[in-house]
């Protein structure tokens, strides 16, 4: 069988010291298939930042061990973190953070060329990627001429540019009305299944967290599942 994309064995990750430690995760294991969309609902201050920036290497556990596409990740430096994040994977937050100056399709390109990739094969996979997500016609509007829901797809767009094997989102339709959230998260999880990457997706609202292969939940420490 090959490796899952994402997986954390017995991950402990807590802040502060003595009195005023808070434990967000203690022994905490959680595994991704390719193509697998997970979905994270659980209530502010649960940990569901933390795990995500744990699983996006942008931080490191006190102990245990995250695996991106079956690589050991705890005992790499600095420059080896940034370095796998780069190339594996990819990140969608709640505010788009698209480079107001750029077009849709150099914020999409962007990535790409920070890899090494020529600028013929960059807009390329752009162009694919905004078609797949809906919103190859507008590849040459700058953010501000972009609705909400444009938006976020092409930053979903830019945070698949480089074949990301793990995706990551942080409430990726925090900011949009239920109908607009409704079309984003479709394009987010076909595009999930299309390139078979592994998705942990934080999310308050049920509706599309149904939509999810599973729904996870953080809990004494633990990453669970969770029942609606
Ligand atoms: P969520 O995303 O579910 O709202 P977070 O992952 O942001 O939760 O935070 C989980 C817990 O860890 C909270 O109690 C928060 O206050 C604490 N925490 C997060 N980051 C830090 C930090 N850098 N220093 C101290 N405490 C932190």
């Amino acid at each position: 069988m090959s490796k899952p994309h994402l997986r954390l064995a017995d991950v402990h990750r807590h802040y502060g010291e003595g009195d005023r430690t808070v434990r967000v995760l203690e022994a905490a294991n959680l595994t991704v298939e390719s193509g697998e969309m997970v979905a994270l609902v659980a209530p502010s201050g649960a940990g569901k930042s933390t795990l995500l920036h744990l699983c996006g290497l942008l931080e490191s556990p006190q102990s245990g061990e995250i695996e991106i596409v079956g690589q050991p990740t705890s005992k790499l430096s600095d420059r080896g973190r940034t370095q796998l994040r780069r190339s594996t994977v990819g990140y969608v937050y709640q505010f788009h953070h698209l480079l107001p100056e750029f077009t849709a399709l150099e914020n999409v390109v962007m990535p790409q060329l920070i890899v090494g990739k020529s600028d013929k094969e960059s807009a390329g996979r752009a162009m694919e990627l905004l078609g797949l997500l809906g919103v190859g016609h507008r590849a040459t509007h700058r953010p501000a001429e972009l609705s909400g829901g444009e938006q976020q797809r092409i930053a979903i767009a830019r945070a698949a540019a480089n074949h990301p094997r793990v995706i990551l989102a942080d409430e990726p339709t925090g900011n949009l009305d239920p109908e607009t959230s409704d079309v984003v998260f479709g394009a987010l999880k076909d595009l999930i299944r299309n390139e078979g990457a592994a998705a942990l997706i934080a999310t308050h609202n049920y509706d599309l967290a149904r939509r999810a292969d599973r729904i996870v939940t953080i809990r004494g420490g633990l990453v669970v599942a969770h029942e609606l």
